[in-house]
């Protein structure tokens, strides 16, 4: 079973929902159109988390791995149908972590018009850190940022989501149905680039978690 810790204790985890495109920087960097009308949802396998201290394992398939920072929420109650003023009544608690990407494979994916699991989904591509819970979070706005060895990468700012928090839990929660242990990713700030054997990636959610992860 995939687990989680949230204050020590861990949780089982159902889905890991990741939201794509949620920072205009970010999608014009790669060269993509901004979503408006509703959030652009993708899945991850449970079988991609990767807790510390386990390392990154670049996959051999793909000369591309790139990190993707982003807040991470954890889901704590089965619910549907949540309005966004209530919806973050349902959040366990915040985290930080890696959506890595082939971005190669996912290029390829993209091209032919097939899902971009492949690119997404490989053991060690969501990485994540321990989670804090809500109760201990008093921010309604998160700063966090990533570093590559010691150089500042990305740095992310939730007021720049072009689907704030609240807008992404109703959402999933009324188009899928949320369930107790789904991961939530929200999303990447521009700067996303390539990984390699070596590096050291020290993400942190400013004031509230950090984590570190090898690359091999
Ligand atoms: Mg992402």
């Amino acid at each position: 079973m995939t687990t989680v810790s949230l204050a020590g204790r861990e949780h089982a985890v159902a889905n890991i929902f990741c939201i794509g495109r949620n920072y205009a920087a970010h999608a014009s960097e790669l060269g993509n159109a901004v979503e408006t009308d509703e959030p652009l949802v993708f899945l991850k396998p449970t079988s991609s988390l990767l807790r510390e201290p386990d390392p990154v394992r670049l996959p051999v398939w793909s000369d591309d791995i790139h990190h993707e920072c982003e807040l991470v929420l954890l889901v704590g109650r089965d619910a549907r149908d949540l309005a966004p003023a209530e919806a973050m009544s349902a959040i366990a608690g915040y985290g930080i972590g890696l959506d890595l990407t082939a971005r190669d494979v996912q290029a390829a994916m993209k091209a032919k018009g097939q899902p971009w699991t492949k690119s997404k989904g490989f053991p060690g591509a969501s990485c994540v850190s321990a989670f804090v819970p809500a109760g201990q979070v008093a921010a309604e706005r998160f700063t966090f940022s990533l570093q590559v060895n010691g150089e500042t990468r990305q740095h992310g700012d939730t007021a720049l989501m072009l689907f704030p928090l609240p807008v992404i839990v109703s959402y999933l929660s009324t188009q899928y149905g949320l369930t107790a242990g789904d991961l939530i990713y929200t999303g990447t700030p521009e700067g996303v680039a390539r990984i390699a054997a070596g590096d050291r990636l020290v993400l942190t959610l400013d004031g509230v978690v950090s984590a570190g992860f090898g690359v091999i």
